[in-house]
C-alpha cells in the first residue's frame, strides 16, 4: 500500500550504506519514520527536495519500514536554515515534536508547525519575538498533545479560580492557594490568563505582545517545570527557557 501526503522534514539520518532515515511530521499521524534508497549517492534527485525543515509532498510505500517514492517541495524555508538562531530554534521545535509520544491525526499540529517555520524564516521578524513565539509553540503544541493545563477550576476541589492567585502542579494545572501540596508552585493570576491567552490566541494577536520582566520570569520558570514533566530526559530544547 502507499498513500500520497504532505510533511514536514525533521531530521535525516544515515541508515544502511548510502540510505537515509528520514524523520517526517505528517498530518495523518504525526512523527513517521521513512527510508530513502540511496540518498546519499551523488546525484539522487529526491535528497536534494528533503532539506530540513522544509514541507514536501511525498509518496510513502509502506512495508515492515515505510520507503520514500517520489518527492517534491512545496516550502523551502531557506532563510531559516541561513540564520543559525532560526535554525536552531527550528531544531529545538523539531526535537520536540520528535520526544512526544502522542499519536493520531496531527492536523492542526501539522498546521501550527508550517505557522512557527515560516515564521522562523521571516527575516522581518526579530530574534527575541521568535524566541518567544518558539516558546509559545511548546503551550500550544503540548496542549494540543493530550497536556492541556487546567487553568479554570482547581484541580483538587473544582472550585473556579477566576482571577486569583494560586499554585500550580506540573503538566496538570492548577489548585487554589490554600492547599497543601508538595509537588506545586506558586503561580501568579497574571501568569495564569497569560498561558490562557497564549494558548488559544491566533498567531496574528501574538507577535506583538509584551510581558514584564518579572512575568516572564515567572513564565519561563514555570515552563521548565511544565516541559520536564512532559519529557522525562533533559532535552536540548530546554535551553529554550535559560535565558529571557
Ligand atoms: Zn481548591
Amino acid at each position: 500500500m502507499s498513500f500520497k501526503t504532505e510533511a514536514f522534514v525533521l531530521q535525516a539520518r544515515v541508515w544502511y550504506k548510502a540510505d537515509k532515515i528520514y524523520y517526517l511530521f505528517t498530518p495523518q499521524e504525526g512523527v513517521i519514520k521513512t527510508v530513502l534508497k540511496s540518498a546519499a549517492k551523488p546525484g539522487n534527485k529526491l535528497s536534494g527536495h528533503l532539506l530540513p525543515f522544509s514541507k514536501v509532498t511525498t509518496m510513502i510505500g509502506r512495508g515492515r519500514m515505510d520507503h520514500m517514492a517520489g518527492v517534491k517541495t512545496l516550502v523551502d524555508y531557506k532563510n531559516l536554515r541561513k540564520d543559525l538562531r532560526s535554525l536552531s530554534l527550528a531544531s529545538s521545535v523539531a526535537e520536540l515534536l520528535l520526544r512526544e509520544e502522542s499519536s493520531g491525526n496531527k492536523q492542526i499540529e501539522f498546521e501550527l508547525l508550517g505557522e512557527i517555520f515560516s515564521f522562523l524564516d521571516d527575516d522581518t521578524v526579530g530574534e527575541d519575538v521568535k524566541m518567544l513565539l518558539v516558546r509559545i509553540f511548546l503551550w500550544k503544541y503540548l496542549s494540543l498533545s493530550g497536556w492541556q493545563p487546567e487553568l479554570d477550576n482547581c484541580l483538587l476541589c473544582n472550585k473556579e479560580i477566576n482571577g486569583q492567585a494560586g499554585k500550580y502542579i506540573a503538566g496538570r494545572g492548577i489548585i487554589c492557594r490554600e492547599h497543601e501540596s508538595m509537588n506545586s508552585v506558586l503561580i501568579t493570576r497574571e501568569l495564569v490568563e497569560f498561558l490562557k491567552f497564549i494558548i488559544k490566541a491566533d498567531w496574528s494577536k501574538l507577535t506583538d505582545i509584551s510581558l514584564s520582566q518579572s512575568l516572564n520570569r515567572e513564565w519561563l520558570r514555570l515552563s521548565k517545570i511544565y516541559y520536564q514533566s512532559v519529557y522525562e530526559r533533559p532535552s536540548q530544547s530546554l535551553k529554550l527557557f535559560s535565558y529571557g
